[in-house]
């Protein structure tokens, strides 16, 4: 008696986690405003269709909207009403809107304050939230220890690192213990004007974590509509964008399918996760991840961008404090 179900996306493992998730990771920063206004039913709305598409794995922060972000999550979380062992919530620590603080005192506070914004027991994955604005060595010797005590304590399962500069990564996962982080989440790293990320997977894969990739399309970059004002790339990164995104229209093709398809063709990212607000960007980058296990990536129209974006090619921007 039930209608039939829909095409779902495609699971990946989670480095040595045991985690599956979906390639299609929903972010969750857009139910914080940072992309305009979000109603709490578009939010719901949004959420109970990523998981009739099969979409099992949500992002957030309490530095999206000032909390915002986390509240609009667990609400919708619970509106739906999903059982909590088929879906994987990753949120951050350190990260405020008023600030950055990665001390064990304060992330150790931080995870209590999600769980009741998220109206749950326990996230899957607890990240530090763009540690290059921290120092890496407090990262290391007192932010992650403080992290193993909530997974012991059962508030979290698994801990990461997240940040723009792919130099973090490599100096805390050599100074850490092997497996003590879990995962690393990258962004606007592994896209159409910018796949740096690319030369660092043999690494993170001899260290055996878990690879999430954020921000397929650059923040709005790769939109029609373009990024939102806040958008730090070079006035020249923008106009490139602009123009492969004008040149996409033009031929009839939609470029932010382009770029979700680019991203999730790596299959040593587990998922890709891509910001949305509503049911119809989830069904488009549904869509997109369909297309591509079916038809393949669209190579031509890909390098015609490759060659207007080449100019700009892996161009990015100045993100944390220096530390050496
Ligand atoms: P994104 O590249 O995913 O772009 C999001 C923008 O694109 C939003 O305006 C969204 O409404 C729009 N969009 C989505 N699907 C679309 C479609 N099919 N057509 C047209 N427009 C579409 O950037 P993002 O949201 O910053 O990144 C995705 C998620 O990754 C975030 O929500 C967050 O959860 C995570 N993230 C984490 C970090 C970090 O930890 N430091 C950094 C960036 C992103």
């Amino acid at each position: 008696p039930m209608a039939s179900s829909p095409a779902k996306v495609e699971f990946r493992e989670l480095g040595n986690t045991g985690l599956k998730l979906s390639c299609v990771g929903f972010g969750a920063s857009p139910f914080g405003n940072v992309f305009g206004q979000v109603s709490d039913d578009d939010a719901i709305a949004s959420v109970r269709e990523a998981f009739r598409l099969g979409i099992n794995y949500f992002d957030t922060s309490p530095y999206y909207g000032g909390t915002l972000s986390e509240k609009v999550l667990g609400k919708a979380l619970k509106a739906v009403g999903v059982p909590r062992h088929e879906y994987i919530v990753s949120t951050k620590c350190g990260r405020y809107i008023d600030g950055f603080d990665f001390s064990a005192d304060r992330v150790t506070r931080s995870i209590d304050e999600s769980l009741a914004r998220l109206q749950l027991d326990y996230v899957d994955i607890l990240q530090c939230h763009d540690i290059e604005f921290g120092s890496l060595d407090e990262i290391v010797n007192e932010t992650i220890p403080a992290l193993q005590k909530l997974k012991e304590a059962g508030k979290i399962r698994f801990l990461g690192i997240t940040g723009l500069p792919l130099e973090i990564f490599t100096y805390v996962l050599d100074r850490v213990p092997p497996g003590t982080v879990d995962v690393i989440l990258s962004y606007c790293h592994y896209g159409i004007n910018d796949s740096t990320l690319e030369d660092l997977l043999p690494y993170l894969k001899s260290k055996g974590v878990g690879i999430i990739t954020a921000s397929p399309l650059a923040m709005g970059l790769l939109t029609e509509s373009g990024p939102p004002s806040w958008h730090p790339a070079s006035p020249e990164l923008k106009s490139a964008c602009q123009a492969a995104a004008a040149y996409c229209k033009e031929k009839g093709k939609n470029i932010s399918k382009l770029a979700m398809q680019y991203s999730l063709s790596n299959k040593d990212i587990s998922s890709v996760l891509v910001g949305m607000n509503s049911v119809r960007q989830v069904e488009e980058n549904v869509a997109a991840a369909l297309d591509l296990e079916t038809a393949g990536k669209d190579e031509e129209t890909l390098s015609e961008l490759e060659a207007i974006l080449k100019p700009v090619k892996n161009q990015t921007w100045p993100s944390g404090i220096q530390q050496r």
